[in-house]
């Protein structure tokens, strides 16, 4: 991980203002990144500061997947998440599988404001940082049973 993180940013509707109000706290630091965000989290940033954002789709309509997509593949290496734990949600898988993909390849994931000024505060922010990737060539070695079609 540079020194320059790929951040990405993502709200739902009830955390939206808690995320905005921490964003704005924040805004300085976050402005030597480059960050990502769902889409209409990402509008209300841009809206609300002078930050640029790379909006992907609304979570629902497939941004949560783009984020866990972009996790994957190494293009994000940090999620600030304010998922709402109190409203069920039509997309909550896709909330349950990002959280999952992070957890998956070692991303340090904030999910309230308490955590995200943890991390905010963290000398690693200001460092390269070496994330430990999983070895997950047992996994993709294993025995699979061979089916004849
Ligand atoms: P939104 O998506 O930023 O488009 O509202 C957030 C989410 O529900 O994952």
């Amino acid at each position: 991980m540079d020194i320059e993180k790929k951040i990405a940013l993502v709200a739902h509707d009830h955390k939206k203002f808690d995320l905005l109000e921490w964003i704005k706290y924040n805004q300085d630091k976050l402005a030597a990144h480059i960050l990502f965000a769902t889409g209409t989290t990402g509008n209300m940033i841009e809206e609300n500061t002078s930050l640029k954002v790379n909006k992907l789709k609304s979570g629902p309509l497939g941004g949560d997947q783009q984020i866990g997509s972009k996790i994957a593949q190494g293009e994000i290496d940090f999620l600030v998440f304010f998922w709402d734990p109190l409203e069920p949600l039509p997309h909550d898988s896709d909330v349950r599988a990002l959280l999952r993909i992070a957890v998956v390849w070692n991303i340090p994931v904030a999910c309230n404001r308490a955590s995200a000024d943890f991390m905010f505060s963290s000398p690693l922010m200001y460092e390269q940082y070496q994330r430990t990737v999983p070895d997950y060539d047992n996994y993709r070695e294993r025995e699979i049973k061979r089916i004849k079609l």
